[in-house]
């Protein structure tokens, strides 16, 4: 009877440890309205090889929430919201923002202090402005940009203003110099790029529905993709026609869905906010 009871014990023991692995936790992925730009003359603004013709553009900012489980990640945090309700004019362009990243949050019922981590694709303003709102997630960022912010005299004044909270050494700060595996399963991964500033990332997003890589300031617009307009003020041009070679191979050999973060027209390759891209 005592063998009967430890072979049967056993036997337990075995199936539970051959039983199926736990399904994954459900991914999802939102798109957020982070701005929109209307550039005076964008051939100027996104060519140093005179591609494209002078006149305006309108390009849009995004910001994108995923969820992997009951964690949260924001990747990018958009324009400052001291814009919304009104428009900012430079001579370059003309700067707008109808809702802020906490206000489309609410909409979907997620509130700041779920946010477990910020991934920042790049330290431009345009990308950074809306951070301080979560100020206790972790804050992962390529080390290149983390140098040009803390350098002296800083890369911009504003953006190191945005993120003074990670950089002073008062929220949890991680400079990656690798790609970052965000979450540990594989499912998001953040992709060196740089070029367009030192420390440039992408993200990968491993949806059950397919994968889905989000450019940052890698491309502008789709004619970029083509005809590899590389924009004057970038950090270094061979850097971000390398990042592009590789983010390109990626797509394809992901058969990856590829959305222009500042592309209008790449708006719709997401569900509408609030439904989300599983
Ligand atoms: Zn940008």
């Amino acid at each position: 009877m005592k063998k009967l009871i430890a072979a049967a014990t056993a036997f337990l023991a075995l199936s539970g440890m051959q039983a199926p692995p736990a399904q994954p936790a459900p991914l999802q992925l939102w798109r957020l309205d982070c701005g929109e730009f209307q550039i005076n003359q964008y051939g100027a603004f996104f060519s140093d090889t005179f591609q494209y013709p002078e006149g305006p553009k309108t390009i849009v900012g995004s910001c994108y929430l995923i969820r992997n489980g009951s964690r949260y990640f924001l990747w990018d945090t958009g324009l400052t919201d001291r814009l919304v309700g009104r428009s900012f004019t430079t001579p370059a362009q003309t700067l707008k923002l109808k809702r802020s990243v906490l206000d489309q949050l609410k909409d979907i019922n997620v509130r700041p202090e779920q946010i477990e981590m910020i991934g920042i694709s790049h330290w431009h303003f345009d990308h950074v402005g809306q951070a301080k709102h979560f100020p206790n997630a972790q804050l992962l960022i390529g080390k290149g940009d983390v140098d040009a912010l803390k350098a002296d005299p800083p890369a911009d004044k504003d953006s190191k203003e945005a993120l003074a909270h990670w950089l002073e050494g008062s929220g949890k700060l991680e400079a990656t110099i690798a790609d970052k595996d965000v979450f540990g399963d594989g499912r998001v991964m953040m992709l060196t790029t740089p070029g367009h500033t030192a420390g440039h990332n992408a993200l990968l997003v491993r949806l059950a529905s397919g994968p889905v890589l989000l450019t940052g300031d890698l491309y502008h617009f789709t004619e970029q993709v083509a005809n590899r307009g590389v924009p004057p003020f970038n950090h270094n041009r061979a850097d971000t026609l390398a990042s592009m070679d590789r983010f390109d191979r990626i797509a394809k050999n992901l058969g990856a869905k590829v959305i222009i973060q500042h592309e209008q027209a790449d708006i719709a390759k997401l569900p509408a906010f609030p439904q989300a891209a599983q």
